[in-house]
This record gives structure tokens, C-alpha cells and sequence, in this order.
């Protein structure tokens, strides 16, 4: 039995205030969402340390939005997993559409820091995804298989049953279009039969798939009901408590 994974990815949004009045927003109406859902936070950096501190001994969860592929040293702007970790984080987004798309952020990039991840025990959440032109000149499939062997390779089975992948149509990101359930459940049933080519059915049946772009209270119960969709990663119904605590809880109704 695969667990609900909810992750809100708040961006680049959020100052220290605001920081502190959605975490305790969420935290409010955090005990309506059951124990089988795990729920993660993924602040800006400048506020890991202020969430860390709010949710202690909850059950909400911290992840960063992204991290290095190197330990440390002269690397202006970079984080490592070693940072993160020690500020409290368990998960890290690792090759959002946005990334790939401003920041260069190549699969070869995205294996190295997922297996950074990894080694560090931090869970890294894999993102996925293909733009509308890859979609409407039916290249789908092959971009995901891409992103995914290039991204994943390298990874034992028990390693890949542990991740989160996150399945984003870029079409569907901060752009109100959101993949219909039967879309978005096809494209999640071809990763995972991907996955167990590449590391196994048992590992395969293990692995969380969420699916993210533009998930909202009104269209999350459809999507979390699909038997490959595991979980949402949310952008920007995660800013307001209310909706991301009801995302949360559609899983279970
Ligand atoms: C995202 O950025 O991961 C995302 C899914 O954003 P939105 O929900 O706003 O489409």
C-alpha cells in the first residue's frame, strides 16, 4: 500500500510573516487529514528554518524546493543536502519544469542530485513532465521516458522505491488547465510500468507518483482517486491553508 503524498510547493512566495501565518493555517486543520496522508511544506529557503520550528512534533513535513548536486564549498547561492537536513528537511524537489526550464536543470543534473538526495537520506521528489507542443505533437511518452531513465538511472531497486516522482504536464503548471483524471492516470500507469522495466515490479509498486499542475479543491478528489495517481504536488492552491488542507483531505473521501 503506497502512502498519499501531498507536497505544496510555495515558490518563490512567502516572506517571513506571511511564512508564519500559513504554516500555523495549516497546522490549525492538520489533525482533520488521517496519518496515511503524509502532508510536506516546501518553503523558499529563507523560511526552512522558521517552518522547522513551527511544526516540530506535528505531523506536517519540510522539503526544499531545490538543492545542489555537490557537497559544498565555492559555490555562490548553493545549498547541499548536508543543509538542508540539518535544518530539518526530509524531501527535496528536484527537477521542476521550472528549473529545467530557467536554470538549464538537465536529467544529467537531476540524476546527480536525486542520487545526492539519496545518499544523504533525504527524499527527493522527481519531477517530470512534457510541455503542450511535446503533447500535441505526441511526443509524450518518449519525453517522459526520457526525463525518467535519464533522471533515475543508476538508482538500486529499494533506492527508486523510495522516491516520489512527480508527474507535471508543463501545460497544466500555474496555468488553470489541469490534465483530465484519465489523462493524467495514463501517463502515471506508462511511469510506473517504466519503472518496473527499469527496477522491478516489487520496487515499481512501491514508488509514489504524484501528479502536480494546477490541482485545486475542486478537481483533486477525481485525480487522487486514479490508481496510479499516489498524491498532488501543489503550487498555488498551497498558499491559502484552507485549500491545500482541503487538497489534502480529498484523498480520503
Ligand atoms: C507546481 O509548480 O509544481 C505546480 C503544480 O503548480 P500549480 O499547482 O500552480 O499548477
Amino acid at each position: 500500500m503506497r502512502p498519499t503524498v501531498i507536497a505544496g510547493n510555495w515558490k518563490m512566495n512567502m516572506d517571513l510573516a506571511e511564512s508564519r501565518d500559513l504554516v500555523g493555517g495549516i497546522l490549525k486543520g492538520i489533525g482533520s487529514i488521517p496519518a496515511s496522508t503524509v502532508v510536506i511544506i516546501c518553503p523558499p529557503f529563507t523560511s526552512l528554518q522558521l517552518s522547522s520550528e513551527l511544526i516540530r512534533g506535528t505531523q506536517l513535513r519540510l522539503g526544499a524546493q531545490h538543492m545542489s548536486h555537490l557537497d559544498g564549498g565555492a559555490y555562490t547561492g548553493e545549498i547541499s543536502a548536508r543543509m538542508l537536513l540539518g535544518i530539518g528537511c526530509k524531501y527535496v524537489i528536484i527537477g521542476h519544469s521550472e528549473r529545467r526550464q530557467y536554470y538549464s536543470e538537465s536529467d544529467a543534473l537531476v540524476k546527480a542530485r536525486t542520487h545526492k538526495a539519496l545518499q544523504n537520506g533525504l527524499t527527493p521528489i522527481v519531477c517530470v513532465g512534457e510541455t503542450l507542443a511535446q503533447r500535441e505533437s505526441g511526443e509524450t511518452t518518449t519525453v517522459i521516458t526520457t526525463q525518467i531513465r535519464g533522471g533515475l538511472d543508476g538508482l538500486s531497486p529499494e533506492q527508486a522505491a523510495g522516491i516520489i516522482v512527480a508527474y507535471e504536464p508543463v501545460w497544466a503548471i500555474g496555468t488553470g488547465k489541469t490534465a483530465s483524471p484519465d489523462q493524467a492516470q495514463e501517463v502515471h500507469k506508462d511511469i510506473r510500468k517504466l519503472l518496473v522495466t527499469m527496477f522491478g515490479e516489487e520496487s515499481a509498486a512501491k514508488t509514489v507518483i504524484q501528479y502536480g499542475g494546477s490541482v485545486k479543491e475542486d478537481n483533486a478528489v477525481q485525480l487522487l482517486a486514479q490508481p496510479d495517481i499516489d498524491g498532488a504536488l501543489v503550487g498555488g492552491a498551497c498558499l491559502k491553508a484552507e485549500s491545500f488542507l482541503s487538497i489534502a483531505r480529498s484523498a480520503t473521501t
